[in-house]
């Protein structure tokens, strides 16, 4: 693990890169997307409105993660997504924060909650995981130093996109 190296790569890049390279470029370039999407607001209501008694939010190095009470009582880094649609990038930037702080000589587990569908899932470190972990932040890493986006191309995420006018029209 190259720990100096992690900084310029978060959370929310690992999770976009996932979903669209694009994503990942426009966040790092500080092209915001449009706050008001409707996708963006509900997300925003959700984070800030549930499960507000069992976390508690913490900043380590360069991430924001939020502490959460286990079944039997133990701490675990929660991550709160609107739907399960992307399930595999939510596991994805839990692991990353999970190896972060493995980093710091923290090992702990993650929980996802999906408060719409009242769905939780425990996440865990493994070999393979700290693997992908890695694959993704160098991937990440590539898409940061493009000149520019990488090309367009038309995913399933596109229609719910709050960069859709960007890409589309
Ligand atoms: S509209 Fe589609 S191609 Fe453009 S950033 Fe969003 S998901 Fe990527």
């Amino acid at each position: 693990m190259n720990f100096e190296e992690l900084p310029t790569v978060n959370g929310t890049l690992i999770w976009y890169y996932t979903i669209c390279p694009r994503q990942v470029w426009f966040m790092a370039h500080q092209l915001t997307p449009d706050e008001h999407d409707d996708n963006i607001v509900l997300g925003r209501f959700i984070h800030e409105n549930t499960y507000l008694r069992e976390r508690h939010e913490v900043q380590v190095g360069n991430i924001k993660i939020d502490l959460v009470r286990g079944p039997h009582g133990e701490a675990l880094i929660g991550e709160i997504k609107k739907s399960s649609r992307a399930q595999e990038s939510a596991r994805l930037q839990l692991k990353y924060y999970l190896y972060v702080l493995k980093g710091y000589g923290l090992e702990l587990k993650g929980m996802l909650f999906f408060p719409l569908e009242k769905k939780k899932e425990e996440v865990y470190l493994d070999e393979a995981g700290i693997k992908e972990v890695e694959r993704a932040v160098a991937g990440v890493r590539e898409i940061l130093s493009l000149p520019l986006p990488p090309p367009l191309k038309k995913l399933k995420w596109c229609r719910p996109c709050a960069y859709a006018e960007y890409c589309w029209s």
